[in-house]
């Protein structure tokens, strides 16, 4: 029902004329998508909905529709009228396979998944920091792995060929990993940091970095960032960037994007094989606007025989819980815990990745 309603409003904030009326729908629609529980126990006795922050009346108007009639007149007329209804179609079939916090705090209590628990999480493979987009520092990165129980995190800063994510250059590259071996040395025993890199993956499947360049780094996390909204098969080009030596993980492998664009096409069957045979893992990319690939396709793969990782995205300290997001798939799609790179110890992990960086 969260994603119902939040759909929902974000269909009526996408037709809406003022600006301040649109981020107003589209506020309500991340407060309700970021709810821990279902909406419904929002609900008092005498038919009103108890204080949601970031919900204005007019969106609690909206709710209160849809739980009373599992739908709202007000949006789908609004729609009618608007002339948009063909976009605001399109933009319907971008929500698939999505959850809505409550749905992953959900499937982590359901004790009948058969995935991973939260406890076997040992540490996240894909992160950003202050060396590019992000906004944490490496300390603030040890910090919160270690309290939220990890061994190890993954820095996975942006390469140099994505500018527009203020991607490191290899100066700036060498720098940051002085910095990671003087906090592997304070940290020694109690945690890990891990040298890594989110290369980008270009159109034709090669990746933004040369092989001496890739090399350097302990970990490989190649993701596409373009081509995105095209219809195009890509096969050719997910499995050139799985074959590329030194890459360890095929991260947020369609690239799309919650309501907004459908990413990569291709014969994922194809991807996963090449992706077994390399040895290369699959991520599940916990960003709730990314959930990529969701536990739908994390079936197929897990079918396929891959190995997972399942990872943050985060560009903050806060969206480290945004794992939980992609265990949360994994248990829907009933992962083996022994499939994810994650819940290996940190020894295990590390001996992988040095096996296929030789
Ligand atoms: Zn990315």
């Amino acid at each position: 029902m969260n994603g119902k309603i939040a759909a929902l409003l974000r269909d009526f904030a996408a037709i809406q004329k003022s600006k301040q009326s649109m981020w107003g729908y589209k506020r309500a629609a991340s407060a309700i998508l970021a709810l821990e529980q279902p909406i419904e126990s929002f609900l008092q006795p005498d038919g009103t909905l108890r204080k949601i922050p970031n919900i204005g009346p007019s969106s609690s108007r909206v709710i209160l529709e849809v739980l009373q009639t599992g739908t709202s007149p007000t949006v789908e007329r609004a729609i009618e009228t608007s002339g948009q209804a063909k976009e605001v179609d399109r933009r319907r079939d971008l929500r698939g396979h999505f959850l809505s916090r409550a749905q992953v705090v959900a499937a982590l209590r359901n004790a009948s998944l058969a995935g991973p628990r939260l406890g076997d999480y040992r540490g996240d493979l894909q992160m950003h920091s202050t060396w590019s987009d992000g906004s944490q520092t490496l300390d603030e990165i040890v910090a919160a792995g270690i309290a939220r129980g990890y061994s190890f995190c993954g820095v996975t800063d942006h390469s140099y060929g994505l500018p527009i994510a203020r991607g490191m250059s290899m100066v700036d590259l060498a720098r940051q990993h002085r910095e990671i071996d003087a906090l592997n040395r304070k940290h020694r025993g109690a945690f890990r940091l891990i040298k890594g890199i989110e290369a980008n993956i270009r159109a034709d499947g090669t990746v933004d970095m040369k092989p001496a360049e890739l090399r350097l780094l302990e970990l490989v996390v190649a993701a596409p960032h373009s081509a995105l909204r095209t219809a195009t098969d890509q096969t050719a080009r997910m499995i050139t960037a799985v074959k590329t030596p030194s890459v360890h993980i095929l991260g947020h492998p369609r690239g799309r994007k919650y309501g907004s664009r459908p990413g990569v096409t291709a014969h994922w069957d194809r991807v996963f094989a090449a992706a077994v045979r390399m040895n290369v893992a699959i991520e599940i990319d916990g960003d709730p606007s990314r959930q990529d690939v969701d536990f739908d396709l994390a079936k197929q793969a897990v079918a396929a025989g891959c190995l997972f990782a399942l990872d943050s995205d985060a560009h903050s300290t806060r969206e480290l819980a945004y794992a939980e997001t992609a265990i949360a798939h994994a248990r829907l799609a009933g992962v083996p815990t022994e499939r994810i790179v994650n819940c290996w110890p940190v020894e295990r992990l590390l001996e992988w990745l040095a096996s296929r960086s030789a």
